[in-house]
């Protein structure tokens, strides 16, 4: 389907804004062009001929109609016009028309405003939905997919992109339905005031959509060019807001502004030369409209000065023209603007149309709540460009069972733990929960059910209460303070001034790391999931938010199944089974004691930690590289 074809699909519901805003456009339209430019002829011709004729009012257009659909004007309107000029002098026809004309003016606002804004509403509404579909979109997206595009790129996707998209067919295009409404309304009169006139006029028009053509084409590859310098600026900008306080410890701030004011000059660079193509061409197709026009005025001029036409006639003829001409800019904006909204049309609907590469399968079922065994099968995994990071792993665990998955930086364990929810397929091998492979079941079911507790805690900027009932959305207030409680962290949130409601910043960041890590914990408990995933902070906490961590852990690690990556000798010795993991292979499994029997790489390990902490166990990070 074409990009303005999907458009039209987005844009199907609200339709109504549409055609209404349109139906006002349209009468607002006629008004303008048909009736006050005969009477402002009528006007200008009385008003410079009074003197002259005796204040005969001539009324354009009409003497012409004859013969024509326009007939009954002549027929019918006519004689009344002429019977009421002939009862009023020259000054009282003048106030007469100027009344009528205010009044027409006056109906054309009262047109004019639900037009606009009708055509703003459905503008608005389409870039509503858009946005909502592209958010709603990259949510179903899977890690992959986020490693290869920056946040700032999407930002500018949903906002610029679809801002862009929306404001080309707001009020833009009502200009372009006025100019389509406008030129054959214009031309039909001017045909009909004076048809050799409209021809000698109607010349150039062929160079004019040459001129246009041309135009348009090259919009439309500014336009993209124009988002995506955007979008890499949006890109930059967000990972330096991210990385304020690197920038600041390194002093590179003048650095990190060369790089943005290279950014920010590419992008101010296509918009200049899309500027200088939009503003040649618009304007340039009026200039030559109007130079036709002129030809037709020194053909029409003469035969005024020799008395084949009337005046009145003459100048509307020229209002027409004058349209007409200022039409045709608007019509090769249309051109423009149907080749931008291609452009900008195939960015968002490029995003829309990434497929997610872990989906559920047609036929999954739900995963009942399961017990916690979970079996990794001959499972292997290679990330996109990379080599194989894990090969031939082989787990089986029970309910209950605490894994500490251990092993250098780079061997493996994120990416084991991150198999389970689904953040990743394995490339070969299957993982099953109560022996359900998990890519048969629903991701949500699966995801209710297992609970992570990350390395960094990851907060919303909303109250400590709302991201804790984050873990569950439909919690009572006292789920929530019991979560806390059993985190270890309602003593702390009770002494905060505003308790529960206080908020945590972006990102939780005016809470210290031992308060978010509680905060996430008693998130987790509310979820309640049968399967724990725990990423132990490697940074060393003060020794007594440890403690009050360790005790919250404990109590979110009961009953459940746990895979937890390892950095503290304690959590190692009291877990049911320790995992060795090096270059992406199982080296060891067992106990603490058992593995400490071998000899091989965990007895290493452990010795190494005995020897750099006789006295401090408990909170000494294990040393990640062996
Ligand atoms: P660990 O948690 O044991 O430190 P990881 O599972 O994070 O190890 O990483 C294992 C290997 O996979 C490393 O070599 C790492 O560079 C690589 N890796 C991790 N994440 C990605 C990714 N998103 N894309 C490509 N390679 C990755």
């Amino acid at each position: 389907m074409s990009v303005i074809g999907r458009i039209a699909k987005v844009a199907k519901p609200y339709s109504g804004s549409l055609f209404t805003g349109f139906a006002f456009v349209f009468i607002s339209e006629i008004l303008d062009t048909a009736v006050l430019t005969t009477l402002f002829a009528m006007l200008l011709a009385l008003v410079t001929t009074a003197a002259t004729n005796g204040g005969k009012v001539e009324i354009p257009f009409l003497s012409t109609a004859k013969g024509t659909q326009f007939q009954f004007l002549t027929d019918h309107v006519q004689p009344l016009l002429e019977q009421f000029f002939s009862s009023h002098n020259p000054a009282q026809v003048l106030i007469w028309l100027t009344i009528i004309t205010a009044c027409v003016v006056l109906t054309k606002f009262l047109f004019d405003v639900p037009g606009a804004y009708l055509m703003h509403k459905f503008a608005n509404k389409v870039g509503m939905d858009l946005r909502q579909k592209l958010f709603a979109h990259l949510l179903r997206l899977s890690p992959t997919y986020f490693e290869k595009e920056s946040t700032g790129a999407h930002m500018s996707r949903i906002t610029g992109d679809v801002g862009a998209l929306q404001a080309c067919m707001g009020p833009q295009l009502a200009d372009v339905l006025r100019a389509v409404l406008t030129i054959p309304i214009a031309l039909t009169m001017m045909l009909l005031v004076d048809w050799k006139l409209t021809l000698i006029a109607l010349t150039l028009a062929p160079i004019i959509g040459g001129i246009m053509a041309l135009g348009g084409r090259l919009i439309r590859k500014y336009s993209i060019r124009i988002q995506e310098r955007l979008g890499d600026f949006n890109a930059s900008l967000v990972e330096r807001l991210g990385n304020v306080r690197v920038i600041q410890s390194f002093v590179r701030e003048p650095h990190e502004n060369k790089q943005m004011d290279t950014f920010n000059q590419r992008y101010y660079r296509e918009i200049l030369r899309a500027a200088l193509v939009t503003e040649t061409i618009a304007p340039g197709s009026e200039t030559i409209a109007i130079i036709g026009m002129l030809g037709g005025v020194i053909v029409g001029g003469l035969a005024v000065m020799n008395g084949h036409v009337p005046a009145a006639q003459f100048i509307q003829f020229l209002f027409l023209a004058q349209k007409v001409g200022t039409k045709f800019k608007m019509l090769s904006r249309a051109n423009q603007l149907r080749q931008q909204v291609n452009g900008l049309g195939e960015r968002i609907f490029g995003l829309l149309d990434v497929q997610p590469d872990i989906e559920d399968l047609p036929q999954a079922q739900a995963l009942p709540r399961a017990e916690g065994h979970i079996k990794f099968d001959h499972v292997s995994f290679t990330y996109r460009t990379g080599e194989e990071v894990l090969s031939d792993i082989n787990l089986t665990v029970q309910p209950g069972e605490v894994i500490a998955l251990v092993g250098p930086s780079g061997s493996g364990k994120t990416t084991l733990v991150n198999l389970l929810p689904r953040f990743y397929d394995p490339t070969a091998g299957v993982i099953t929960i109560e022996g359900r492979d998990i890519r048969q079941v629903t991701l949500a079911s699966l995801r209710e059910q297992v609970g992570i507790v990350p390395q960094e805690t990851v907060l919303f900027s909303g109250s400590i209460y709302d991201n804790i009932l984050y873990g569950k959305l439909d919690a009572s207030e006292d789920e929530v303070r019991d979560a806390a409680s059993a985190a270890n962290a309602l003593e702390f949130i009770e002494r905060l001034p505003e308790g529960f409601q206080t908020v945590v910043g972006e990102r939780g960041a005016r809470l210290s790391g031992g308060q978010r890590q509680r905060v996430a914990i008693a998130r987790a408990l509310l979820k309640n999931p049968r399967i724990l995933i725990l990423d132990e902070a490697t940074s060393a906490l003060d020794t007594e938010s440890e403690h009050l961590v360790q005790q919250a852990l404990e109590t979110l690690m009961k009953n459940r199944t746990t895979f937890v990556i390892a950095h503290r000798l304690s959590t190692i010795q009291n877990a049911s089974r320790i995992v060795v993991l090096e270059n992406g292979k199982i080296s060891e499994i067992g106990t603490h004691t058992e593995l400490l029997g071998q000899g091989g790489i965990y007895r290493k390990l452990h010795q190494m930690q005995f020897r750099d902490s006789v006295d401090s166990q408990e909170t000494q990070p294990m040393p990640e590289v062996l």
